[in-house]
Order: structure tokens, then C-alpha cells, then sequence
């Protein structure tokens, strides 16, 4: 083990919630490394306007992302890339195993976040950002009185759904089965809103655009084998989330989706000296904010764990 860098702490994933942490144990004075596959910031670094992040009235994504990383410098936290394989827990150390490297620390903080799942068809790419979006409480705005698409039929289509018909103009739920999968209480309501409308038995081709924006979004219909176009300026796409926690399934802290269980109040796992915070736990809502905020209590979490070890 002494051939190891050690850590007070490690977290994995520079994400909101990562840095976070990374800013409050780097103020409490502990050893710090924060880990990350990538450049920091997240899946912040694919949105374009943030403008339900208090303190910032619109700010894009990879502009936060480098505000928050500057705090991280500022207070001495240490950045490095590395994929993290897995996570062995040896009592009183953690082993951290990356593709560039093992490190061990007497805690470790997972912030690996989630990624929503792409349909790969041409359009959906071009236009992210630009009419194409995965997240109704980010996006929805952006189309207030505009025609909307929503593709999906589980919970999240048709609650994102609804959320985005008291927006726009219009709401097409476009499913490529003849149900909603959604619960029954979702359907209900939303069968019940004039302003949601629903498109059965369809594959979604494409997502169309002028080169500037989306104005519309071919399908074929199953049915008849049809080729057919529905208008629209903002495209919704919900056909499933992956948390991103491969690399934790030997500490056996997963549901059965993949998401991490870690307290709501203090952010431990059953591993003592493992926490778990942001878009990666199983919750509810996965935004900026809470993310952040689940940072903050893990950050002291550590500091508190440290002080009695
Ligand atoms: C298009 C889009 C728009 C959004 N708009 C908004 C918005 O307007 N407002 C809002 O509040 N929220 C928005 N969100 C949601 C918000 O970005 C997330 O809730 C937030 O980023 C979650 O933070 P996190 O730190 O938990 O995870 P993430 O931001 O997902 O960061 C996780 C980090 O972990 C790293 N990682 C993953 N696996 C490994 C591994 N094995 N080894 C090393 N590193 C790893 C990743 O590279 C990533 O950098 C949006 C999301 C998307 C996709």
C-alpha cells in the first residue's frame, strides 16, 4: 500500500456535486483529490443557458462549470483525469483503481453522475442545445407558447409532459407503442389536458431543422408504414437514464437500476467512509441545485467522518 498516493479524501466525478465537495474538504483543510474522466463540469458542459441556478439570472453551462472549478483551484483541491475502474473498500482505506493509476483515501465521495440515453438519429446531435433537449425543467422555458414534441411513454415523457404543456403552445407525446408505460396517475392527467395531444405505434427517423433551430420531426408510422412530419421547435427526448456507476457494483450499494442508495440527510452509503451524492443516487429530481447542495453535506460528512475514524 505505501507505493500509493494517499488522500483524506477522494471524489470521483468533477461534475456540480463532485466540485463541490471538492471545495468544502479543500476549505477544511484535508488532502484532497478530485477525479474526474473528463474536463470538469459535467453534463453542465453540455447545456447552453442555466437559468434555474440562483445567483446567476442565465449563465451557459461550461461558464459555471469553470466558475465552480475556480473555488476548487482557489482552495487547493488536486484535479486529475483518470477513468475509475472500481472501488475496493479495505476497512479504514478505500482503494481507488483508475486507467491511470491507483490512489487510496480514508473516504471517498462518488459524484459520477448520469447520462441520458441518446435514440441516434440524425438531427438529435446537430440540434442539441438548439431545440433538442433531455431535461423539461432546464429547457422548457425556451418554448414557452411553441409547439413541443416529447418522445416516450414512461414516467419521465409523460410527467415532463405535462410539466411542459403549462409552456407551450402544444405538447405531442410521440410513443412507439399503443400505451404509456407511464403510472396510471400520470396518464390520467394527461390524458386530461387539452394541450397534450399523443402520436401511437411510431418510430422516431429524424429530428428536422433549418441549420439554426428544430421545425420538426419525422416519424414513421407503424401502423401503415407511413412516413409523416409533426411541426415543432423544442424536441423532448426520455427513453431511459443510465446512472454511471459500473465502477461501483463491488461495493454492493446499487438498486437494481444501477442507482446509488445513499441517506438523503447525510449522504452515506452502508460502506462507513463512502458517500454518494448528485445525479448518480437514486431521487427524484436531478438538477444543479440539489446537486450542489448534496456536495456541501458531504463535504463536512467527510470532514465529521475523518474526526472520529
Ligand atoms: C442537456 C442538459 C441540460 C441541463 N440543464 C440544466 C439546467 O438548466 N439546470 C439544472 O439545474 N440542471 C440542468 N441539467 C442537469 C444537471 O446538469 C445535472 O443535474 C448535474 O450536472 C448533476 O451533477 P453531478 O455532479 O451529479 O453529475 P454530472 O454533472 O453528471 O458529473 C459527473 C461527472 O463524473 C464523471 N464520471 C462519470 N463516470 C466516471 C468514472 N468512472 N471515472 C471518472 N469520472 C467519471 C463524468 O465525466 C462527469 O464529469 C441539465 C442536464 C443536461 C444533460
Amino acid at each position: 500500500m505505501a507505493d500509493k498516493e494517499n488522500f483524506d479524501v477522494i471524489i470521483i466525478g468533477a461534475g456540480p456535486a463532485g466540485m463541490t465537495t471538492a471545495i468544502y474538504a479543500a476549505r477544511s483543510n484535508l488532502k484532497v483529490l478530485l477525479l474526474d474522466r473528463g474536463i470538469y463540469g459535467g453534463q453542465m458542459n453540455n447545456t447552453a443557458a442555466i437559468e434555474n441556478y440562483p445567483g446567476y439570472v442565465s449563465i451557459l453551462g461550461p461558464d459555471l462549470a469553470e466558475e465552480m472549478y475556480q473555488s476548487v483551484k482557489k482552495f487547493g483541491a488536486d484535479y486529475r483525469y483518470g477513468t475509475v475502474k472500481t472501488v475496493n473498500d479495505l476497512g479504514s482505506f478505500k482503494e481507488v483503481v483508475t486507467d491511470e493509476g491507483t490512489y487510496q483515501a480514508k473516504a471517498v465521495v462518488l459524484a459520477t453522475g448520469a447520462e441520458h440515453k441518446k435514440m441516434n438519429i440524425p438531427g438529435e446531435e446537430e440540434y442539441g442545445g438548439r431545440g433538442v433537449s433531455y431535461c423539461a425543467v432546464c429547457d422548457g422555458n425556451f418554448f414557452k407558447d411553441r409547439d413541443i414534441v416529447v418522445i416516450g411513454g414512461g414516467d419521465s415523457a409523460v410527467e415532463e409532459g405535462i410539466y411542459l404543456a403549462n409552456l407551450g403552445r402544444s405538447v405531442t407525446i410521440i410513443h412507439r407503442r399503443d400505451q404509456l408505460r407511464a403510472q396510471k396517475i400520470l396518464q390520467d392527467r394527461a390524458f386530461a389536458n387539452d394541450k397534450i395531444h399523443f402520436v401511437w405505434n411510431a418510430e422516431v427517423k429524424e429530428v428536422v431543422g433549418d441549420g439554426e433551430a428544430v421545425t420538426s420531426v419525422k416519424y414513421r408510422d407503424k401502423v401503415n408504414d407511413e412516413i409523416k412530419e409533426i411541426a415543432a421547435s423544442g424536441v423532448f427526448i426520455y427513453v431511459g437514464v443510465l446512472p454511471m456507476t459500473d465502477a461501483f457494483k463491488e461495493l454492493d450499494i446499487l438498486d437494481s437500476n444501477g442507482w446509488i442508495i445513499s441517506d438523503p440527510e447525510v449522504m452515506t452509503t452502508k460502506v462507513p467512509g463512502v458517500f454518494a451524492i448528485g445525479d448518480a443516487r437514486k431521487k427524484e429530481l436531478r438538477q444543479i441545485a440539489n446537486a450542489v447542495g448534496e456536495g456541501a453535506i458531504a463535504g463536512k460528512g467527510v470532514f465529521d467522518y475523518l474526526q472520529n475514524l
